[in-house]
């Protein structure tokens, strides 16, 4: 499998950074992994660089992680990038939106274990 660039958008710089440890944990074959803290900046990120799997905090300032994934499906490459939304809220109502850009969704916290499952399954990779 080719390496995955990585986009992890959270507000918190602890939940990025542990994002970033289990997914570094997770088996996966990574290549760049990049951050952004907000919808704006992952943006910024996606547009300038070639992206494969972004994952998405629902609950940020400037732009939340609802509003970047409907930015992100007016992209030109919105169909080659996977979506992973990360939220804490399994229960939250927003989520049925979530699912509806097609994105997967894993609650914090999540093993590295569960992390490759998904990512590996939402990449049509077989494990
Ligand atoms: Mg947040």
């Amino acid at each position: 499998m080719m390496p995955l660039n990585v986009l992890v958008t959270d507000d918190s710089a602890v939940m990025r950074a542990m994002i970033v440890k289990t997914l570094r944990m997770s088996g996966l074959h990574l290549g760049e992994i990049a951050h952004a803290s907000n919808g704006v900046e992952a943006l910024e990120v996606l547009d300038a660089v070639w992206i494969d799997l972004v994952l998405v905090d629902i609950n940020m300032p400037v732009m939340d992680g609802l509003e970047l994934l409907t930015q992100i499906a007016r992209r030109p490459y919105a169909g080659a990038l996977r979506t992973i939304v990360v939220s804490t809220e399994g229960s939250d109502p927003r989520l049925a939106a979530v699912r509806a850009f097609g994105a997967a969704f894993v609650r914090k916290p999540f093993s590295p274990e569960l992390l490759r499952d998904v990512v590996l399954r939402i990449t049509g990779v077989a494990a």
